[in-house]
């Protein structure tokens, strides 16, 4: 009865390092970890002590007998990674990390470390995990936002609770003695990093890509046109993105790329919405939703079908759940590619797109049509949207498919940091292995780094940002022990001061908690996780339960009505 990792793996590797015989890889030491899709379990190494379940933050292990039928492709995919060979005979080991997790040695004698962390999201709280391991460090991590856990709580798709479930280890690290938010505080505005530096050995930036990338073609201004992160982004409830214009009254909308993203966004526009209704969506897309026209969401990529970019287990995972379609011409792509594709994900993914059905009209029930080799030529419409046109990729040919909607889904892009260098082509802080420099002189920027996105890029998965916090922290840490940072200059007490002055609806890990606690008793109104606030002034309002209780029980008796 091996263990079996599925859909939600997170690849942050906490299996690997419950795992008492290193039976789980790639592991984060091994070279295949930064571009693998997921976590593997060896079935033939495999003990079956369950310890692995247990370190999964997102509930993505079970053992094979209970599994869900939607479940069982993953019995296969796990037993794929590993060569074939007699049961009971192991692999020599290839990994040196199991079952020792390595922690950077902080050296005592002098003031405590003290960091400050912005951005709240994966990477900030595995960063405060990571130095948080050892005494004499203090870490206060500020977001912008009234609530932490940046992507997790406004990125991943409401139908993926699993997923969210890494709250859970965010919470328990959040709950440490010398861990501080100070949520509902913007870097850069309301405190700037020379100041941060006043306060703190370090700053350590994990700010993640908030800007989309942007496509250059004609039309992309028309009213109809949008992105699938700010789309995402408001079917979460995001503050910023609650009021967006989301006009779903068309048959047809177009998704431009197809990665991870595009498939969250054409999931949620077709699915039912009364299982939506049973998850953490913002009701204000949910009643978009139950009234949509939607009936065919088209997911464009401009190159081959074995040149996707959705991973083996999203695809699925979207396969199990929706209606997923392919012209003719399409389908005969896919077959000519899985006749020359060797790599095996790639076969994989191949494999799933050579059994979905062919067909051609939009049907009665919603659906998403793959969609291949289409090169994003023209947004069609005078006042709104009414289509595209692609181009036949490599060739003049011109496609027009009818559309309600455009949304490009081409990747995330980071914004400058005030103070900080910054590569405006590849859209990151200039940085070696999480060590700001200057680009100019190669020099360390002294007390400045970056984990996460806007350190390496939007690539990868949420536990990706585990082994990419540690190796900044790593350097951070040795940079500290060398004697390389300025103690702060501000006494210990005066950034709370500071803080307050500059902005008194600070929230604090007790507003956060009355905030989630607000938005759970809500939810379980509904049968629902939680329903989320989407206006800051509602947040701000929760959290204030915690430091005035009275007035508190008064406020959420109000929102709670
Ligand atoms: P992505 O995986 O980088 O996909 C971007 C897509 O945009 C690709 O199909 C790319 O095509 C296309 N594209 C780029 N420029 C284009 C252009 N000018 N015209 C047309 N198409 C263009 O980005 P993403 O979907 O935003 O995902 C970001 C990261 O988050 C990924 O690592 C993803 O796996 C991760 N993520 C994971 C999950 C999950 O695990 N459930 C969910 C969401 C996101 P080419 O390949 O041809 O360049």
């Amino acid at each position: 009865m091996p263990h079996v990792i599925t859909q939600s793996c997170c690849s942050d590797g906490s299996c690997v390092y419950a795992c008492p015989v290193n039976c789980i890889h790639p592991s984060p030491d091994e070279p295949g970890f930064a571009t693998a899709e997921m976590l593997y379990i060896d079935p033939v190494a495999c003990v079956d002590c369950g310890a692995c379940v247990s370190a999964c933050p997102v509930g993505a292990i079970a053992p094979d007998t209970r599994l869900t039928d939607k479940q069982l492709p993953f019995v296969a995919l796990n037993a794929a990674f590993y060569p074939e060979r007699p049961a009971g005979v192991k692999l020599p080991p290839t990994s040196k990390l199991a079952p020792v997790l390595p922690a950077p040695q902080v050296r005592r004698g002098r003031a405590d470390l003290t960091v400050a962390v912005v951005g709240s999201g994966p990477a900030g709280m595995y960063a405060a995990d990571e130095l948080l391991t050892q005494k004499g460090v203090r870490v206060n991590v500020f977001d912008r936002l009234p609530t932490p856990f940046g992507l997790v709580r406004a990125g991943v798709a409401p139908d993926h609770q699993n997923t969210k479930g890494v709250t859970r280890v965010f919470e328990q690290i959040s709950a440490r003695s010398n861990f501080n938010f100070y949520l509902n505080v913007e870097a850069g505005r309301h405190i700037s990093h020379a100041e941060l530096l006043d306060h703190h050995h370090a700053v350590l930036y994990t700010v993640g890509a908030p800007n989309d990338r942007r496509l250059d073609i004609a039309g992309m201004e028309l009213p109809g046109t949008g992105t699938a992160t700010e789309t995402v982004a408001w079917i979460n409830g995001h503050p910023d993105f609650a009021g967006l214009t989301v006009d779903l009254r068309h048959e047809r909308v177009v998704v431009i790329g197809n990665g991870n993203v595009a498939l969250d966004v054409a999931r949620i526009l077709t699915a039912d919405p009364d299982d939506l209704a049973r998850t953490d969506i913002s009701d204000t897309a949910l009643g978009a939703l139950c009234d949509s026209a939607v009936r065919e969401v088209v997911i464009a990529a401009r190159r081959r079908p074995a040149d996707s970019a959705f991973t083996l287990p999203e695809l699925i995972g979207l396969t199990s759940t929706a209606e997923v379609v392919l012209s003719t011409d399409d389908h005969d792509l896919v077959v000519q590619d899985l006749a020359s594709a060797t790599d095996p994900v790639t076969v994989g993914k191949l494999e799933i797109l050579a059994k979905l059905p062919v067909a051609a009209d939009i049907a009665a029930r919603p659906r998403i049509r793959l969609a291949y080799r289409l090169t994003p030529h023209r947004v069609l419409g005078t006042r709104r949207v009414s289509g595209i046109e692609f181009r036949r990729t490599g060739t003049d040919e011109a496609v027009q498919l009818d559309a309600g909607m455009v949304l490009t889904s081409i990747g995330y892009r980071g914004a400058p940091i005030a103070g900080l260098p910054f590569d405006e082509a590849a859209a990151v802080v200039p940085n070696r292995d999480g060590r700001v420099i200057d680009p100019v002189t190669g020099a360390a920027v002294t007390g400045a780094y970056v984990a996460g996105w806007i350190k390496r890029g939007p690539t990868g998965f949420i536990g990706t940002n585990k082994s990419c916090a540690m190796q900044t922290v790593s350097r951070l840490v040795d940079d500290f022990n060398a004697g390389l940072l300025t103690d702060p200059t501000a006494r210990p007490g005066m950034l709370d001061k500071l803080i307050r002055s500059r902005r008194p609806d600070v929230i604090d890990a007790a507003g956060w908690r009355a905030i989630d606690t607000a938005e759970t008793a809500r939810g379980a109104a509904e049968g629902r996780p939680r329903v989320k606030f989407t206006e800051v002034s509602d947040m701000v309002a929760a959290a204030a339960a915690a430091a005035d209780p009275p007035v508190v029980r008064r406020l959420l008796a109000g929102l709670l009505r």
